[in-house]
């Protein structure tokens, strides 16, 4: 997986919510991630409806990596079924 906006790369979901990378976040109607903790930190602020987006100065000037859109979209999905999972097995 890696991040959208500086590139980092980190090996597995598991070690990614360890180190508290955000899945995705929204920049107006668009939807973007995963984002590194680092850049979640310095960009990223909670909506009033509870979901992460970028923070207003910050949109129109962020540089993504876009060739990583596919790979996003794969970890996204994989990213909802382990925590659609560990939901499960706590409500087991
Ligand atoms: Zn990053």
């Amino acid at each position: 997986m890696t991040c959208v906006i500086c590139g980092i790369e980190i090996d597995s979901i598991e070690d990614a919510m360890d180190q508290g990378w955000t899945p995705y976040f929204h920049e107006g109607e668009i939807e973007r991630g995963p984002v590194c903790s680092e850049c979640s930190g310095i960009l990223l602020e909670i909506d009033e409806d509870g979901a992460m987006e970028l923070k207003e100065r910050y949109r129109g000037k962020v540089q993504y990596k876009e060739n990583f859109m596919y790979e996003t979209y794969e970890a996204n999905l994989l990213m909802g079924i382990s925590i659609q999972n560990t939901i499960q097995s706590i409500l087991n």
